[in-house]
């Protein structure tokens, strides 16, 4: 009876202990230690990016990025289709669009904070730092960093950059759109945002989500209610005297989550139907549409993977008083899945404009500081005697009490630009400067 009772006790023991250690796993997986840099995007509707040619002036030394990827047989379009894809999982998961455009090389932070129209938000380019143990650094975004060099991202060219090996050019891109979005270190160091490169990180992890999306919300369906042919949101209304329709505010959460629309062809046709899905200008989605008739069947699709294109479908022989159909949503899966779009329909013989993209101009101000990157220390720490020079601090913040326990702070950089104002980014470093995991529990 006793060796009964004590089994029984045994059993009833067990799942306890087990329960324990399931509980303190997923506490673990669970932390949430992102942190913000304080900065954050006036207008999400539409943040740039920009690649900066070789030769613009960072503030002494000259971009090289396109010379230095060459050196290392990395083409153009491969380097750069690193930070589009970086640019397009940050996208899936946040109330923003990023946006692609032409850079027209003026020098590192002249020009508006956003909007402004010779370069992007956030530029992207690089030097040889001269620190084998820097990667890549980030400018904070507005209001932390006022003038045009908000968000901007340099890259040390002097690391021998590979793309999905060591150190992997895609992983450092995706951890420095995070800062130039408003993102600091994370605690956890399987997060993108973990101040060290590891090993190579492709992905987002709940950590970076979480992180910000309490900066920018969550991507939101601005028309919740077309999800069906049968609540197809019609298009008729919007046909001019040209026999033209424009759709606007078109905005794809997910693949998962298309957009229906419908048109009735107008008296005023000439015959054709030419549909057209532009994220150009407006997201990084991959559009693809579908055209369908009034009794639902498909006629064809227009589709491109790349991110932020447009496509067209044309129909012929269209007739006034036909009912067509338009299933929106996405050529991908992941990144491109979603963005902003608009519609555009057209029964005349006139060709139609691109949409215009949102205006979200705003002009150079003065650094307001604070947030998670200060640039008040690191300023002090340089001598007006070296204008020009770019040089390397080490600085910690503390930004949690998990992160004061592993001693993980933010490693800044001073940049003192042409004007002579000193600026600071947040660097991605190579050597953790302790080591992460260590018992926490001492067996009994
Ligand atoms: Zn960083």
């Amino acid at each position: 009876m006793n060796r009964f009772l004590a089994r029984c006790r045994e059993l009833a023991r067990r799942p306890r202990t087990r329960t324990r250690q399931l509980e303190l796993e997923s506490l673990e997986d669970r932390q949430l230690l992102s942190t913000v840099n304080g900065g954050e995007w006036v207008y999400p509707s539409r943040i740039t990016y920009s690649f900066m040619p070789d030769g613009t002036d960072l503030a002494g030394p000259s971009n090289n990025m396109n010379a230095r990827m060459s050196q290392l047989g990395i083409s153009t379009a491969t380097w750069q289709a690193q930070f589009q894809k970086a640019a397009a999982i940050w996208q899936v998961v946040g109330g923003y669009n990023l946006v692609e455009v032409s850079d027209n090389g003026q020098a590192l932070g002249v020009g508006a904070q956003q909007g402004d129209s010779n370069v992007g938000d956030i530029r992207i380019g690089g030097y040889d730092m001269q620190n084998p143990s820097l990667l890549g650094v980030a400018f904070t975004p507005p209001p932390v960093t006022g003038p045009g060099e908000a968000g901007d991202i340099l890259m040390n060219t002097g690391q021998s950059w590979k793309i999905n090996n060591d150190y992997d050019l895609l992983s450092v891109a995706i951890h420095e759109f995070g800062h130039a979005l408003g993102l600091g270190h994370s605690g956890i160091s399987t997060a993108v945002m973990y101040a060290n490169y590891l090993s190579k990180k492709q992905s987002l992890t709940a950590d970076d989500i979480s992180g910000i999306q309490g900066v920018y919300g969550a991507p939101q369906d601005a028309t919740p209610t077309n999800k069906s042919a049968a609540t197809a949101l019609d298009l008729t209304p919007y046909i001019n005297s040209l026999s033209q329709a424009t759709y606007s505010n078109g905005y794809l959460t997910a693949l998962t989550n298309p957009e229906w629309f419908k048109v009735t062809v107008p008296s005023t046709t000439n015959g054709t139907m030419v549909v057209t899905m532009q994220a150009s200008q407006l997201s990084s989605l991959s559009p693809r549409i579908v055209v369908l008739n009034g009794s639902q069947q498909a006629l064809g699709l227009a589709m491109n993977t790349n991110y932020g294109s447009t496509v067209s479908f044309t129909v012929n022989n269209v007739q006034p008083g036909q009912v067509y159909y338009f299933f929106a949503s996405a050529g991908v899966t992941g990144p491109g899945s979603n963005g902003a779009f608009a519609l555009q329909v057209n029964f005349g013989p006139y060709s139609m404009s691109p949409v215009s993209p949102p205006n979200t101009y705003v002009p150079a101000q003065a650094s307001q500081g604070g947030g998670g990157a200060s640039p008040m220390t690191t300023e002090e720490a340089f001598s007006p005697a070296t204008p020009r020079e770019i040089r390397f601090a080490r600085w910690q913040r503390q930004q949690s009490r998990f992160a004061q326990r592993q001693g993980i702070g933010h490693q800044e950089v001073s940049f003192q630009l042409s004007d002579g104002r000193y600026t600071t980014a947040e660097a991605l470093v190579i050597a953790p400067r302790r080591r992460f995991h260590r018992p926490r529990f001492a067996r009994s």
